[in-house]
């Protein structure tokens, strides 16, 4: 790629069916795009997670972030034995044989199953891709440790690749605010936050998800860890419309997990989105008891960390009520954001509580 006055930039893949026309892979000019290079960037982000994976307290996580570990739309995630892949962008596809024999080479795990089946796929021109890419199939979900607790993940048929990796820490940090009295967890999915309240000692906990595969296995996994389901309430529902059940019905709670899908795909939505936001969170705090807490997330990259606080700020002042920021959340470290890739931070999250 050179400037228009001629100048060396960089070395990019072209997408010419993409908005985003080149991204780039390196900066050298005699460095080559081959299977050597795509094996040292490989080698060089599972570096990154060597501690990690040392520690043995946690068997699923990134491996590869894309951009951020210097390999443009490839995301590798781990799951114990397997790995799940996405090729995201046109040149991530291109290098697909190098990036799956490379990985397979390694001997490092069973299986290697792909999930290209998102939409973003559509605007580089790609078709929607998924199955198993190397080695023995998953057949059912897959057991994985996070800290104290082990979950099952659905690697063919789960969001993203499985589980939410990204929210590991969070959870982990959210604890200490989940474990007393009733917790409400909006946006359950497989109910990992709802098992963190459970084992960190709330008496019930109330899980709502619009899919009910997901709460199906959610239940699993509570029973799973010797949880007491007993305190259980699953609700398949509209996170929107049970919020306003629970209100009309004059439920409370003692602390609540607000964890919602991205609601901003990009820039554009962001309006939309932080409607979507201000509503869960409104309702959320009308919901709470003194002294309860709020954690709430946002996973839409276009509305910032600065955004969504101003947005939960106001949310609390049409409640009427007081509030106080305790942390501030974000993204783990193996979802990492490099300098010059800002985009590649989405995640934030605060933790409120109510005076
Ligand atoms: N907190 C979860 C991840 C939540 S992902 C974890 O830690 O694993 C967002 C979840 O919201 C998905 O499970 C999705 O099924 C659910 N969802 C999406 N729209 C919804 C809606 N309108 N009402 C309720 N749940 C919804």
């Amino acid at each position: 790629m050179l400037s228009a006055s001629g100048e060396w930039l960089a070395k990019a893949a072209f997408s010419p069916a993409s908005q985003i026309r080149a991204r780039i892979w390196s900066w050298t000019a005699e460095e080559a795009v081959d299977a050597s290079f795509i094996r040292r960037r490989l080698q060089s982000s599972l570096a990154a997670r060597a501690a990690l994976a040392a520690s043995g307290e946690v068997t699923a996580y990134r491996e590869v972030y894309a951009e951020s570990d210097g390999l443009p739309g490839l995301i590798v995630d781990r799951y114990a034995r397997y790995r799940v892949v996405q090729f995201l962008s046109a040149g991530a596809e291109r290098y697909r044989d190098q990036v799956v024999e490379c990985l397979a080479g390694l001997g490092d795990c069973n299986g290697i199953v792909e999930r290209s089946d998102v939409d973003v796929r559509g605007l580089e021109g790609l078709a929607e891709r998924r199955g198993l890419l190397w080695g023995e199939d998953p057949a059912g979900p897959v057991l994985i440790q996070e800290y104290e607790l082990r979950f099952l993940a659905d690697l063919h048929q789960g969001h993203k690749t499985g589980f939410y990796l990204d929210q590991r820490e969070n959870r982990r940090r959210a604890r200490r605010y989940l474990g007393q009295g009733e917790v409400l967890n909006c946006f359950a999915y497989t109910a990992a936050f709802t098992a963190i309240a459970l084992h960190a000692g709330a008496e019930r906990v109330t899980s709502v998800d619009s899919s009910a595969g997901a709460l199906d296995l959610g239940r699993e996994n509570v029973r799973l860890n010797h949880l007491p389901d007993a305190g259980c309430e699953w609700v398949e529902g509209n996170a929107f419309e049970e919020l306003r059940r629970f209100r009309d019905q004059g439920r409370s709670f003692d602390a609540i997990v607000l964890d919602p899908p991205r609601f901003a795909a990009t820039t554009s939505h962001v309006g939309r989105a932080s409607r979507g936001y201000k509503d869960i969170n409104w309702l959320a705090f009308r919901l709470l008891r003194p002294g309860g807490s709020l954690v709430t997330f946002s996973c839409s990259g276009g509305v910032g960390p600065e955004l969504f606080q101003k947005i939960v700020a106001d949310a609390a002042l049409d409640a009427s009520v007081q509030a106080v920021v305790v942390e501030w959340m974000g993204q783990p470290a193996d979802h990492p954001v490099a300098l010059n890739f800002p985009e590649g931070r989405y995640l934030k999250g605060l933790v409120c509580q109510v005076r």
